[in-house]
């Protein structure tokens, strides 16, 4: 069993339940542009991908057919959009804040592609901001997932030698293992704290591993 000194959340998927919320805002965000894609079409190919690489490929598919730029004009509806619903729903994991009170024997940090302005609110508004030593957002780092930097920057600012990843996407374990750390892959959401729990190796035992790292 590896001994992990620090966990890097995802953050949608992961610790809160937002994907179809995001789903919903870009649909009616891009309706006028004819775009509409089934929730299966959107989360096979663009969850955990930047909303500039998506929004590129998607133009082509407009009614007729537009530039990237035109539909990157949206972004910020979007984001204004998901601001509002997110903080009205706020989907979180159930039982978060004493899941991350389990783990306080880790260096804990939430590494994301959106944006600070989405995801820090968030954090705030549902009390658990002050769990994570290390936040990376979709602005931190000049290359998002899937290339490695991300989770590289979570693990220098917290010092963490050997982090295991939490993520739900292929986009963010292809960032995990570029960066060589080991990736536990969530389903759903709601299945993460058990899932971590499985990897970490200690059922419902609390604590840290209180080990050296191998290497
Ligand atoms: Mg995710």
């Amino acid at each position: 069993m590896p001994a992990y000194d620090a966990i890097l959340f995802d953050f949608d998927g992961v610790l809160i339940d937002t994907e179809p919320l995001h789903y919903a805002c870009w649909m009616q965000v891009l309706a006028p542009y004819g775009i509409d894609l089934t929730w299966e079409e959107y989360a096979r190919r663009w969850i955990g991908v930047s909303d500039r690489a998506m929004l590129h490929e998607l133009a082509p598919l407009a009614q007729p057919p537009v530039e990237g730029a035109a539909l990157l004009e949206h972004h910020p509806a979007k984001k204004e959009l998901f601001r509002r619903r997110s903080l009205e729903s706020q989907p979180w994991v159930p039982g978060l804040p004493g899941f991350l009170a389990s783990l306080h024997g880790y260096k804990l940090a939430v590494v994301t592609s959106s944006g600070r302005g989405e995801v820090a609110p968030l954090l705030e508004a549902g009390g658990i901001r002050r769990f994570f030593g290390a936040e990376v957002f979709g602005n931190d780092t000049p290359r998002l997932k899937p290339a490695p930097d991300p989770y590289l920057r979570a693990a220098e600012l917290l010092g963490a030698r050997t982090p295991l990843v939490v993520e739900d996407s292929p986009a963010g374990m292809e960032s995990a293992r570029a960066a060589g750390f080991d990736c536990v892959m969530v389903p759903r959401a709601r299945e993460m704290p058990s899932l971590v729990e499985a990897t970490l190796g200690r059922g419902a035992e609390c604590g840290g591993p209180g080990r050296q790292p191998p290497r």
